[in-house]
């Protein structure tokens, strides 16, 4: 799809309601809060909704609105990051008048009246910035969009570290700096995001298990949220203590939640998407989740992973 027609999509419609996926990352908050930002400014005339459950560690960047289902009617929605429907946060995105879908995922649900989909972009923060500076007469940035964009940015690349920054996320950044706003602070507030997880280290070393295969697990019950006072999103970040602290080749985090499995994948080196979506999940190459059914599930993905680590 072209650019030109998310545009279309955009100036023909007074009301536009921005979704993203559940269990929010940096670029799906940043990409949500840059893209109703930008078109506050841009189309002041318009009424622009930012939707979703709330993610008290990631308001800084910015806080979802409430309305009424009756605000869906006539409304362009644009659900951001997210690769299939089961995983929009706030189903209502589906009642709106058109749907597009913004994604940066190489597979998934192709969803959505309008879709642009490009997995050659390192994060969907970039993909908006893109599209900002491609129609500059159009989109008017505001500091704060800038600085949600680069928040997007350096979530999914690791700081600019990994393998997803290539020239174009570089020039893009380049031309977010030139907005005012403190990127130190951003990166504080990041590092703070992902909470501090060095206390978590004497759990994580004692609780983790490795295969032979080098595969880390660990396994967040119920009880064990409750026992250490944990809320889903501070059981989530469990996933960086046990990526700092256990040596291994690929980490896995399974937290029970709701009835079901939230499983979180990181890799060094080896794809794990391809197991992740075995499993009815995707994500990246190396930084991939889904959500299982039973503790025996999980015995089979670590079986499974272990099997494509020896190939
Ligand atoms: P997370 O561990 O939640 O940060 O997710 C890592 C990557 O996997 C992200 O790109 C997610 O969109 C994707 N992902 C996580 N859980 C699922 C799932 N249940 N279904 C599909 N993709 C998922």
């Amino acid at each position: 799809m072209e650019q030109s027609d998310i545009l279309k999509a955009i100036t023909t419609h007074p009301t536009i309601i921005i979704h993203r996926h559940i269990h929010p990352d940096f670029d799906a908050i940043g990409s949500q809060i840059a893209l109703k930002k930008t078109l506050q400014q841009s189309f002041p005339e318009k009424k622009v909704f930012a939707m979703g459950g709330a993610e008290k560690s990631l308001e800084w960047i910015g806080s979802m609105d409430m309305i009424e289902d009756d605000q869906y009617r006539d409304a362009l929605v644009i659900v951001c990051d997210t690769a299939e429907t089961k995983r929009i946060s706030d189903q209502r995105c589906l009642m709106g008048e058109t749907l597009v879908k913004i994604d940066h995922h190489s597979d998934g649900e192709s969803y959505g009246d309008l879709r642009w989909i490009d997995p050659s972009y390192s994060s969907v923060c970039e993909m908006l910035g893109d599209l900002f500076f491609s129609y500059p007469e159009t989109f008017k940035l505001t500091n704060e969009a800038a600085s949600a964009l680069y928040a997007g940015i350096m979530g999914d690349t690791g700081m600019l570290k990994n393998g997803m920054a290539g020239e174009r996320t570089l020039r893009i950044v380049s031309q977010i700096k030139k907005f005012a706003f403190k990127s130190d602070r951003i990166h504080r507030l990041m590092k703070k995001s992902g909470t501090d997880f060095s206390k978590w280290k004497p759990f994580v070393s004692y609780r983790a298990q490795v295969t032979e295969q080098g595969i880390a697990s660990l396994r967040v019950t119920k009880e064990m949220l409750v026992n250490l006072r944990l809320d889903s999103s501070e059981a989530a970040s469990l996933i960086h203590a046990l990526t700092a602290y256990v040596p291994a080749r690929i980490w896995v985090l399974f937290i029970e939640e709701d009835g079901k499995i939230r499983v979180r994948i990181r890799s060094k080196t080896i794809a794990v998407n391809e197991i992740a979506k075995n499993y009815g999940g995707g994500g990246h190459r190396l930084a991939a989740g889904a959500l299982l059914s039973s503790w025996e599930e999980t015995e089979e993905m670590i079986e499974e992973l272990g099997e494509k680590r020896m190939r």
